[in-house]
């Protein structure tokens, strides 16, 4: 019978998604051989430092040494989100990597705190949230596997340098025979019955062919769009955001547990602590704000020396037709791109590879592989935006004309229906996968005051004073673990600090 198996794989660009995507594919495909080309010349993105808690198993599957990995990139703990001024000027809440309290007779734990806000608790339901508190707190400490302590209750990602995470794959890449080759890919080559790729080639004049391409080539889309024209679907009417200015500054206190996320008059501003510098950025929507106002406002709000020049970005919020075309797939920012509000896009880059690797094709690429990875990256992306759009909508803010307009615009199908369901007797729509489940949600909701009118019904069989308990429990358990936790900068100190 024919080898029909892929013997070659070029993957074009070598920013976060073409190293993560060399590492996974050199760690599992001992014979294939592996080229990854990149422009020294075009460079990367240069951003993209805060992570979601799956990269850890990225991680692990690759058997990288998580504390290794740490002092490679600089990195600190995350435990969640910090959003200011999102709900009105003036609010501040946590969007937490774990739950709020823990179902009680199996009903959810916020129908309780309902309950009791209706009769005028008027404590925020962050309080009644390990990562919350630790967060506020400053501590970190890793989760307990005990399913009983309340210290198994949450999880945690990383903020690490982007570059130097990179050149971390590189070299874990090229020790598992990667060949990387630096130029600048000028011509992509198609077959020209199949319209299949067939060959890359630099301005040099170098050829490479393959049997299967993968475009990590960033925002343009070298292969998957200039070449194959899979076609682009444009968010920028739910996602108005499509500037961006970046500025690392010294780092002039101990770095937070947390990200920080914080509204401006036409978008946002964050601050992403490493262990050596803080990232910050300010992301804005052009029609509303132009760069000198942009950089202006970005300037005024961080602390620390800047230690390089702005780096201005230029994006379009949504995603690619297809990401995967004949014998292209398209990872990274080539495959869309959702502004980095909930830090989702490595999560993207990463989900992309492992469903290559759960579709990986032979040469032929059947279809039905590529038409349900193609269903699944869509359905990913689409839950992830909107999940974005709740942030913006659920605003009381009418001071510029950029909240008054995501404050009233129409929504995406499906989110509009979320958020009746909530409001009206706070039913969490739950999906059986994806990214941001029920305590995302309910962090936002809360956070941004969506608060259900009714709680379960079931409720007003429990005295209120056994509920009154419950909270109060679970609260003085969570403050006296977290008063035992070592501090964020003892842990980095402790596990992963830098030589
Ligand atoms: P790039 O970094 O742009 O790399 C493209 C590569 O392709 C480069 O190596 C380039 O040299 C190469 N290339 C391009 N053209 C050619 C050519 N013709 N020939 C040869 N090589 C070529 N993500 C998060 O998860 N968390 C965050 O906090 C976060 N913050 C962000 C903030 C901003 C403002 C932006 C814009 C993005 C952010 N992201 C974030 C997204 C994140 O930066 C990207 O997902 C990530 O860096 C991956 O980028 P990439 O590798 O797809 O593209």
């Amino acid at each position: 019978m024919q080898d029909n198996s892929i013997k070659s794989i070029v993957i074009v660009g070598g920013g976060t998604a073409g190293w993560m995507t060399a590492a996974a594919l050199a760690n599992l495909l001992k014979d294939t051989k592996i080229t990854l080309i990149e422009s020294d010349q075009i460079g990367t993105v240069g951003v993209g430092e805060a992570t979601l808690p799956h990269l850890r198993f990225f991680i692990q599957r690759l058997g990288i040494d998580e504390h290794a990995f740490m002092r490679a990139t600089n990195a600190t703990y995350k435990m969640g989100i910090e959003f200011i001024n999102w709900g009105e000027i003036g609010d501040a809440y946590i969007h937490p990597f774990g739950d709020f309290g823990h179902p009680i007779k199996g009903i959810d734990f916020h129908h309780y705190y309902v309950k009791l806000h209706q009769q005028g608790l008027n404590k925020p339901i962050g309080q009644y949230s390990l990562p919350v508190m630790a967060s506020k707190a400053k501590k970190f400490a890793y989760p307990s596997t005990d399913e009983k302590s309340i210290l198994s209750t949450y999880s945690y990602a990383f903020h690490m340098d982007a570059g130097l995470f990179s050149n971390f794959l590189r070299d874990y890449s090229e020790t598992r025979g990667v060949t990387r080759f630096e130029g600048m890919v000028t011509r992509v080559n198609q077959c020209n019955e199949s319209g299949f790729i067939k060959s890359v080639t630099l301005n040099d004049e170098t050829e490479f062919d393959a049997d299967f391409f993968i475009d990590c080539s960033g925002f343009k889309g070298l292969l998957i769009e200039q070449c194959l024209k899979t076609g682009y679907d444009d968010w920028r009417h739910w996602l108005p955001c499509d500037r961006a200015i970046a500025i690392p500054t010294q780092a002039t206190s101990a770095p937070l547990p947390y990200t920080k996320a914080t509204a401006r008059n036409a978008g946002w501003q964050w601050r992403i602590p490493l262990q050596n510098r803080v990232g910050n950025g300010h992301i804005y929507s052009s029609p509303y704000m132009n760069d000198d106002t942009a950089l202006e406002t970005l300037l005024a709000n961080i602390d620390g020396k800047p230690i390089s020049e702005p780096n201005f970005l230029r994006f379009t919020t949504g995603k690619r037709k297809k990401a995967w075309s004949k014998n292209c797939v398209a990872i990274g920012l080539s495959a869309g791109f959702l502004e980095p509000l909930e830090s989702t896009s490595i999560h993207l880059i990463q989900l992309g590879i492992m469903k290559l690797l759960d579709f990986f094709p032979d040469r032929n690429c059947d279809e039905i592989r590529v038409n349900e990875y193609n269903r699944m990256m869509q359905l990913e992306f689409e839950r992830l935006r909107d999940f974005l759009v709740l942030h913006y909508h659920a605003t009381q803010r009418s001071d510029s004309a950029f909240w008054n307009y995501v404050r009233t615009m129409p929504l995406p199908a499906g989110l509009d229906h979320k958020i009746k369901l909530f409001k009206e007797r706070g039913r969490v729509v739950q999906y059986s996968e994806g990214l941001f489940l029920k305590a995302s949600w309910l962090a936002v909701y809360f956070g941004q005051g969506i608060i259900p009118t009714h709680y379960d019904w079931q409720l007003d069989t429990i005295p209120t004073e056994h509920i009154v308990k419950q909270l109060d429990d679970i609260e003085s358990d969570i403050n006296s673990a977290v008063h035992q936790m070592p501090s964020h900068a003892d842990s980095i100190a402790q596990h992963c600090a830098l030589a």
